[in-house]
């Protein structure tokens, strides 16, 4: 288990580069009742930097679980609006939303797919002012992880409890560089080194991205003015913050209309409480028309059936074979993890920040330049040791990105 200064460190990482809580600001925390000596620590170092309040909202999945078997169906129709309306007047006034994600994997294994489903979609429809705030990066939001014993049981099935949770502890605590001396100043030269990634995509502006891997053949256009982001990001008032620590990827928004060709997964997707393994997704002109899975097919049927969007991408993300996470060869069944240890896309809505100006355009002129809409974004990885990637400039040349699963570009 982490000692006491780990933990301290790792609440600071969290107020200070996570969120970077402002003075007066407040904070809003979701976390599973199991993280309660983290939230603790969290909320002490908000206040000592200058919070006006921290909010803290617990979750319990056993509760989670009891709700899915025994509820009545309508329960899932209703989402409660205070909570929604809430969370919105936070964002409204600026607060800080940290949320702590240590999903179990087969949490939701034998509930019907359904339920999970129309919960989804509905939390979707009731968050979507909130999301409008979070998604367009208005406000601060930062995710990160704690263990739990069902998550760490599940990546470590042979280890004592005890053992695999002190393991995942190790592992989190290094992903997120809290085994360094100062934490803080380590993750501003990760940002500054993704930072360089980052403007190198954005002056080459792509026309296209070719992936080719076993079981991958896809062609993806690139929207006009599309934005790669990595790393830490500003909120609307300037403020830099990070919404992934983890993370290793530069993302930015495909053509909503413009992926053809097939995708295969390689690592499994936990999508609300289910797992969906080894499956591959057609695309004809952005949408998927086919789709396959070893496992969880229904599950992911209902994912894309969700709504129009569901079915098209709204972020591709490039993380090199070569990185921290994925070099533990460890399937995290966690996306925060899994997603920053391998190449994805996202089903689903784009994030407006990722082409010039979206955060100011409408619904439609959103639409109109090529960025997904929908209720759900899901990430899901396709990254691995033989995936190639080209970019195609605006003069039809193919230039390497990624040969066999790793940079293939030179930067200063
Ligand atoms: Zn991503
Ligand atoms: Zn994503």
């Amino acid at each position: 288990m982490p000692s006491e200064r780990d933990l301290e460190k790792y609440a600071e990482l969290a107020v200070r580069v996570g969120i970077n809580v402002q003075q007066g600001q407040t904070l809003v925390v979701t976390a599973p009742l199991t993280a309660a000596d983290l939230v603790r620590g969290i909320a002490r170092k908000a206040y000592e930097a200058g919070a006006k309040n921290v909010h803290v909202e617990w979750n319990d999945e056993q509760l989670t679980q009891i709700k899915y078997k025994l509820a009545p169906d309508e329960a899932f129709t209703e989402y409660p609006m205070f909570r929604a309306r809430g969370w919105e007047e936070f964002a409204e006034n600026g607060a800080g939303f940290l949320s702590i994600y240590s999903p179990n994997p087969d949490l939701l294994s034998g509930i019907d797919p359904q339920r999970v489903a129309t919960a989804t979609k509905t939390a979707g429809i009731a968050l979507q002012g909130w999301r409008n705030y979070t998604m367009a990066h208005r406000v601060s939001w930062s995710l990160i992880s704690t263990p739990t014993p069902e998550w760490a049981g599940k990546i470590f099935p042979d280890l004592p409890a005890a053992e695999a949770e002190s393991r995942l502890w190790e592992l989190i605590l290094k992903a997120v560089r809290v085994d360094r001396d100062d934490p803080v100043a380590a993750w501003k030269a990760h940002n500054a080194r993704l930072a360089k990634t980052v403007d190198y995509l954005n002056r080459k502006q792509y026309k296209q991205l070719v992936y080719r891997a076993e079981g991958t053949d896809l062609t993806v256009d690139m929207p006009h003015n599309h934005v790669w982001h990595g790393g830490s990001t500003e909120n609307e008032k300037g403020v830099t913050f990070n919404p992934n620590m983890p993370t290793e990827e530069v993302f930015t928004m495909p053509h909503k209309d413009g992926a053809n060709g097939v995708v295969r997964s390689t690592r499994p997707l936990n999508h609300g409480g289910n797992l969906i393994e080894g499956f591959s997704l057609r695309f004809e002109n952005g949408k998927v028309t086919d789709f396959s899975a070893d496992k969880g097919y229904d599950t992911l049927k209902l994912l894309l059936d969700t709504d129009e969007g569901a079915r098209k991408l709204g972020e591709l993300a490039l993380v090199p074979h070569r990185s921290p996470i994925s070099e533990t060869n460890l399937i995290f069944y966690n996306t925060l993890f899994d997603e920053n240890a391998s190449c994805h896309f996202a089903l689903g809505r784009a994030y407006p920040t990722t082409i010039q100006g979206g955060t100011g355009m409408t619904k439609e002129q959103l639409e109109a330049n090529g960025a997904n809409d929908s209720l759900v974004h899901v990430d899901f990885m396709m990254g691995g040791p033989d995936l190639n990637i080209d970019g195609v400039t605006a003069d039809g040349r193919k230039e390497p990105i990624f040969r066999e699963g790793n940079w293939a570009i030179e930067l200063d």
